[in-house]
């Protein structure tokens, strides 16, 4: 059963079964003593008893004696004592002894004649019934002495046979009277021995008691730490063995946990690490599977999932030319590199390396470096490279051929010198203006901007200025340029030609981009914190797919147009570099083809000057 199975119901039955295991020893070494004594006072008593002299005088009772007496004639006269009752004389002198003998209803005496009929006996019981032929009596019928006292037969006797007569003394304690106090002992011994067990049980179980509850609680705290909580606490009273063992565990449990924060700590420091890092990283074991990776390489890899991914299968869709053997298996002390392009727009160079675990290759870690904006970088420097030979080479193929024809043509009339002098001298202003347009940009690229005490600028007085400068240009496309003022302005600080040469910029671009007779409105206001300066035209528009990269230097909608305008795609890149490095603001364009541009700037007002 169940129960029986528990340390506390094993030791209460163990105490249980000592202390049967003791009664009973104890019983049975009372028992065996009590019987041997009794043995020991039989043979005693009858040797004390049927010493020699009463042996003698019993043989002589015994004995048929013929006396004479004196007759009355005076003539000797023998009377025979023939029929004289010896046995019964046999037998009163050995009832003389019947104290000594300790004849009582289990120990008879009894005199029998020589074929062992009792003649006389204690026990009526024997005269009738007569008495069975024990070894003792057969001796005594064989006219030997027969004493039987075996430990291993419940009765004792004694028989002795007597003279010539062979009358036999019979001694027999049938031992009823023995077996019967010994019966009641061991009654008692039962009582006391179920009342032992009951006690030793209950007695049991509260010893066990104090040995099993501390061992459940013990217990029960175990299982608490087994289930990860080592703050858990156990107390277990006193200053015994399992109060020791209780104290040593909380020790352990308490280092447990002081290691196993650390751990924790450690490996929070080392995710946060890892989380924080601007390059992807990836830890594969040397089977191939992802055992780690932080967020950086999800967002690189463009992947929500990484669990699932295998060092060879992974690494092989992406064409990074590398398998696990190739590093497992050779040394690569610097690692190995590997570059590659994702979705066509990503660009990650990957460096694998190997980590050690326990003196062995424990797996690899790979750190993923997006390169895309370097790249795409390196890709803008080169296209700007050619869109600057371009731009230049367009007007000195220009001027070289107009200088050719001038040449060649020594005689031509002073008009066509003028002509061909004139485009000359217009290509190499638009040089001029692109070289100082080249200059500019790269100035504001390395934030070299000739530095200039700010200076107060009042952007409605500077609209204003530009405005009416512009209106020139403007009306001689019958396009009507107006400055329209919502409020107040404040005055900030910086460099007002730069700000001007933007607006300027824009104006143009608005004059040059809208068709005769349209509108150009210039507007000045402040909105929360912000200066706002918007041009709002009514002129081509710019095609939405085109908007996207209307910042980019050299980008023009319609090349040919724009050059034709003397333009050279670099102004708004200026005017976006000047907003945003000299002025800290931003510039947006919203434009719909066919319909008109607005261009707006932004720019913050410092807390001093709202
Ligand atoms: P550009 O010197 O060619 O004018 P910009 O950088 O100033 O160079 O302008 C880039 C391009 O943006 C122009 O070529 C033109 O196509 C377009 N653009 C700029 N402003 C306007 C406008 N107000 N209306 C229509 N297109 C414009």
């Amino acid at each position: 059963m169940e129960i029986f199975k528990s340390i506390k119901w094993k030791i209460a039955i163990m105490f249980a079964l000592c202390i049967i295991a003791v009664l009973s020893v104890v019983c049975a070494v009372h028992v065996v003593t009590a019987i041997y004594d009794e043995k020991q006072s039989f043979e005693n008593t009858i040797n004390g008893v049927f010493d020699e002299q009463f042996t003698a005088e019993l043989a002589s009772i015994a004995e048929t004696v013929d006396y004479t007496v004196d007759s009355a004639d005076g003539s000797n006269m023998t009377i025979s004592t023939v029929n004289t009752d010896n046995s019964k004389k046999l037998y009163d002198a050995v009832w003389a002894h019947s104290g000594e003998l300790g004849i009582n209803s289990s120990r008879f005496m009894c005199v029998m004649d020589e074929s062992a009929t009792p003649v006389y006996c204690t026990s009526e019981d024997i005269i009738e019934n007569g008495t069975e032929k024990t070894a003792s009596l057969i001796a005594a019928l064989n006219g030997n002495v027969g004493m039987s006292t075996s430990l291993l037969q419940k009765y004792m006797d004694f028989a002795l046979s007597i003279g010539s007569t062979k009358t036999i003394i019979y001694v027999k304690d049938t031992g009823d009277r023995l077996y019967g106090n010994l019966r009641r002992i061991l009654m008692l011994y039962l009582y006391c021995l179920i009342g032992a067990v009951i006690f030793s049980m209950f007695a049991g179980l509260y010893l066990a008691s104090s040995v099993t509850v501390p061992i459940k609680k013990l217990n029960d705290w175990a299982k608490q730490l087994a289930e990860g909580d080592l703050k858990a606490k156990t107390q277990i009273a006193g200053s015994d063995e399992l109060s020791q063992l209780a104290n040593s565990l909380v020790h352990m449990a308490h280092n447990l946990d002081k290691k196993n924060t650390e751990a924790k700590n450690e490996k929070t420091k080392l995710e946060t690490i890892l989380q924080s890092m601007t390059d992807g990283l990836l830890a594969f074991n040397t089977k191939g599977e992802l055992i780690h990776y932080n967020n950086e390489a999800k967002i690189l890899l463009g992947r929500n999932y990484l669990d699932d991914i295998s060092f060879d299968k992974f690494f092989k869709e992406i064409n990074a030319n590398i398998t696990i053997g190739d590093l497992l298996y050779m040394k690569h002390e610097e690692g190995i590199e590997r570059s590659v392009t994702l979705d066509k727009e990503r660009f990650v160079v990957m460096n694998f390396q190997t980590f050690e675990l326990d003196g062995k290759i424990g797996g690899i870690v790979v750190v993923l470096h997006d390169t895309t904006k370097q790249e795409k970088l390196e890709q803008s420097r080169r296209a700007f490279v050619a869109d600057v030979s371009h731009e230049l080479r367009t007007p000195i193929t220009t001027i070289k051929s107009y200088a050719e024809t001038l040449i060649d043509s020594a005689d031509a009339g002073r008009e066509f010198l003028i002509r061909f002098l004139g485009v000359i001298a217009s290509e190499a202003d638009r040089m001029a203006r692109l070289i100082s347009d080249l200059l500019t940009l790269s100035a504001l690229d390395d934030k070299h901007v000739e530095y200039k005490i700010p200076e107060e600028i009042d952007v409605r007085v500077l609209l204003e200025r530009v405005t009416d400068r512009m209106q020139m240009g403007a009306s001689k496309k019958d396009q009507t340029l107006t400055y329209r003022p919502i409020n107040d302005v404040p005055i900030i600080m910086g460099d007002p030609d730069a700000l001007e040469r933007v607006v300027i910029n824009i104006i143009g671009n608005a004059v040059k981009y809208t068709q005769a007779g349209g509108e150009i409105d210039v507007y000045s206001s402040k909105v929360y914190n912000d200066i706002c300066i918007k041009v709002v035209d009514n002129g081509i528009g710019i095609p939405e797919e085109n908007l996207p990269n209307i910042f980019d230097r050299f980008y023009r909608v319609d090349k040919a147009r724009s050059r034709d305008t003397g333009g050279t795609g670099l102004g708004l890149a200026i005017a976006k570099q000047t907003i945003e490095t000299s002025f800290g603001g931003k510039i947006k364009i919203t434009s719909e083809a066919g319909k008109g541009t607005e261009v707006s700037i932004t720019i913050p007002v410092p807390s001093s000057e709202k």
